[in-house]
């Protein structure tokens, strides 16, 4: 079954009604870029630039953030592939980077948050971004957004960069959009995605937010779980409400799961983005089923007692 999965992975996806889903890879490197383009993933639905450039001690230059992304996507050409801007804080320090001492980091300047006061090592990275997406098929991700303000000022600068780049509007082919992992975007959705190309669940943090239990801490797994109801809830409720025309993805770790991907795209979730490792399983598992069966396992899961019993009718 795993070499058959290995065999097919570089073909798309359909589910048997005809229904086409995209499994990407999330990318930390320029070497992880090149095993999920390996594998088979189409594209990458999140390069993570905060781990990209982690040891960095200074703040790359435009050509040097350039030169990596360029590599990236051209890993991945003719796909295209999904750039965040620098998800610093939380968990994630960057040496380049002022931060403060917070009591609740996670709750605190963390993304786009921290770019507020000084924006300059933001819009370098816009500039990079934006040159890259003249050669290549690119996705601009905002993370951590949790208000209108957000967005309006997020694209505010990305327009700053391209006029920096020498670009009289965006690029052709950059695509924006937000990750949604606070509740209050999900809430007001129709709203903040409003104008964008894509919205991004990002699945680790939506947890997070929505069930008040800080991701990867032993001690709250009984309360932290992506497979909660009232998060699977919302991730329905994100895939009804996202603004006609704007794609649905999600690059949470949950989508590694082959089992947990049916459950997804049951959902409504049209992209997926996880580990490199899992593409091939994810990819052959969508293509053994089809929608009507995706629902069904999906309104079992959305109705069930909590994240244990969804988890049981996943195996069954
Ligand atoms: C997420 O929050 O689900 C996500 C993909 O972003 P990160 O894990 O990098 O915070
Ligand atoms: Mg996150």
């Amino acid at each position: 079954r795993r070499e058959r999965a290995l065999a097919d992975t570089h073909l798309p996806v359909t589910t048997r009604d005809g229904l086409r889903i995209t499994v990407k890879a999330n990318v930390s490197s320029l070497a992880v870029a090149r095993l999920g383009a390996g594998l088979g993933a189409e594209g990458s639905g999140l390069v993570r630039t905060e781990a990209v450039f982690a040891r960095s001690r200074t703040a790359p230059t435009v050509e040097q953030q350039q030169e990596v992304y360029g590599a990236i996507a051209a890993a991945y050409h003719p796909h295209p592939v999904t750039i965040r801007t620098w998800d610093v804080g939380g968990d994630k320090p960057l040496d380049f980077l002022p931060s403060w001492p917070e009591a609740n980091p996670f709750l605190g300047e963390r993304g786009i948050r921290a770019f507020r006061e000084d924006p300059t090592v933001l819009i370098d990275q816009l500039e990079a971004i934006c040159r890259v997406a003249q050669e290549h098929r690119v996705n601009v991700l905002f993370p951590m957004v949790s208000s209108l303000d957000d967005v309006d000022w997020a694209r505010e600068r990305l327009a700053e960069a391209a006029a920096r780049a020498g670009l009289p509007g965006l690029p052709d082919r950059l695509g924006v959009g937000l990750m949604v992992e606070v509740p209050a975007v999900a809430v007001r959705l129709g709203r903040l995605a409003q104008g964008l190309d894509f919205i991004s669940i990002g699945s680790n943090d939506l947890s997070q937010y929505t069930l008040a239990a800080e991701r990867g801490n032993p001690r709250l797994e009984r309360w932290s779980d992506p497979l909660d109801p009232a998060v699977l809830q919302l991730i329905r409720f994100i895939c009804e409400r996202a603004p006609e025309g704007v794609v649905v993805s999600l690059c949470g770790e949950m989508a590694a799961d082959p089992d947990v991907a049916r459950l997804l795209v049951g959902l409504g979730v049209r992209e997926l983005s996880s580990t490199a490792a899992a593409v091939p399983a994810v990819k052959a598992v969508l293509r053994e089923t089809s929608l009507e069966q995706l629902r069904e396992l999906a309104a079992g899961a959305l109705a069930a007692r909590d994240a244990g019993a969804v988890r049981e009718l996943l195996h069954q």
